[in-house]
């Protein structure tokens, strides 16, 4: 922790994948992750000379659906511009990005504490190659595979509005929830679907930004943000300690050494010469078709947090699981729909989802209703009674019985069937069944 007169000041850049079916600027399949490398490429997303790009206009949606969703301003007129550096896995020595007319600017995503995280800009841009390094026949190599060149990528900036990990990691959850709600991202971590560039820095006052400011660059995970951020807290804060200024840098986060390292100085800073790109007009999007693609924006977690505590009486801590995603928010109100005849109370039906961490894949609502509703009927069964029972039932039906030894299914339905008849009330049938079960697997007499 830093000493008390210091303050984290953070801010976040987010990248998040589209899983449209094609790249951003070509036709080339976007689903690129663990297939034969360069199978998905074409002179667009290689680079080649003379080839043009043709924009992806389900991106584009997709990207002012998140800026929407994040509280943001539209651009009514925006463009592409290319950022110009070398690197390897960038095949045309550009990147096609936004620079200073973005599909979306000031929006703001709201913690639980109240706090609003004011959200710079959601622009759009394109993916790059991705290099692996090997060895080959004793050689060092490095190898490029272009399929994820092109692939359509949002970013999302924040004012450096955090001033711990906890906020950050808040924040993130919310950004994926987000972006899996609208269905436009897996924002799947270990696949680098979602990758995270936190800037940290200590401040004497909160309110003032010091004149230094370091990068961590693409983590991919959360616990990693999280533990990123604490350290390079503490590094800073003894460096400053000494009443030094920490150098302004891009770092790395070193998973197994559990620090960061230094990756390249200010110095070394790329001036990327930003310019409209001149193959792609200016993209202009109407109010209506902003009107139209706000209206395809579904309730967002937040708001169903709401509704739920509202309109079915759960408590936060209960609607908040329940709505972590949208499937499990999906099926918890068709149960409850299903419910109502029988007059089950939603709470009843909110905590058996939650404390039998249901699964949603492989049961239906119908099912589960059905299930809290034979459980509410089962009487206790007196085990002496069960007992007395299962005997009498043996002993009337000794030719069912040996069927049942010799293989026969059937007949243990036809045995239960009888125990059910003498017991003459509602009861659990499994543990009938159980009991049974067990009876007959050591009596031989
Ligand atoms: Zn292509």
């Amino acid at each position: 922790m830093p000493n008390n007169k210091l303050t984290p000041i953070i801010g976040l850049e987010v990248h998040v994948e589209l899983k449209t079916n094609s790249k951003m600027f070509c036709s080339c399949s976007a689903d690129y992750f663990g297939k034969e490398p360069n199978g998905h490429t074409c002179p667009v997303c290689l680079g080649l000379p003379g080839a043009l790009p043709v924009p992806n206009k389900k991106a584009i949606d997709w990207c002012i659906k998140i800026a929407l969703s994040l509280n943001c301003k539209i651009n009514e007129f925006s463009k592409f511009d290319r950022k110009n550096y070398f690197y390897p896995d960038l095949s045309k020595g550009y990147q096609i990005s936004q620079f200073d007319l973005p599909f979306g600017y000031e929006g703001y995503i709201e913690l639980a504490s109240g706090k609003k995280i004011g959200i710079t800009r959601v622009h759009m841009e394109e993916d790059t190659g991705k290099l692996s390094h090997q060895d080959i026949n004793g050689q060092r190599a490095s190898l490029i595979d272009f399929n994820r060149s092109g692939v359509p990528l949002v970013e999302i900036v924040t004012e450096p509005d955090f001033n711990d990990a906890l906020e950050v990691k808040e924040y993130l959850q919310k950004l994926q929830q987000i972006v899996r709600y609208l269905d436009v991202s897996n924002a799947d971590m270990d696949k680098g679907e979602m990758r995270l560039e936190p800037n940290i820095s200590l401040s004497t006052d909160p309110k003032k930004l010091p004149n230094y400011k370091v990068e961590v660059k693409n983590i991919n995970s959360f616990k990693f943000v999280e533990k990123a951020i604490n350290y390079e807290t503490k590094r800073q804060d003894e460096i400053l300690a000494k009443g030094e200024t920490p150098a302004q840098e891009t770092r790395g986060w070193d998973e197994n050494k559990q620090k960061t390292f230094s990756q390249r100085s200010k110095e070394d800073a790329h001036d990327y010469r930003y310019f409209p790109e001149p193959d792609i007009p200016p993209i202009v999007t109407t109010k209506e078709q902003i009107s139209t693609l706000q209206k395809e924006v579904p309730e967002l977690p937040d708001k169903k947090v709401k509704r739920f505590e509202k309109e079915f009486g759960l408590s936060f801590y209960d609607a908040e699981i329940l709505t972590r995603d949208k499937p499990l928010a999906n099926f918890f109100e068709e149960a409850v729909k299903e419910g109502q005849e029988q007059k089950l109370n939603p709470k009843d039906i909110a905590n058996f989802i939650i404390n039998k961490k249901t699964d949603t894949s492989t049961t239906t609502p119908l099912a589960l209703v059905k299930q809290i509703t034979a459980s509410k009927q089962t009487v206790a069964v007196d085990e002496k009674e069960l007992a007395k029972i299962i005997e009498e039932v043996i002993t009337e039906n000794e030719k069912a019985v040996t069927d049942y030894k010799a293989g026969k299914e059937a007949s243990l339905m036809f045995l239960l069937g009888q125990v059910m008849k003498k017991l003459a009330r509602k009861a659990d049938t499994n543990l009938i069944k159980d009991t049974l079960k067990k009876r007959l697997s050591y009596s031989d007499k």
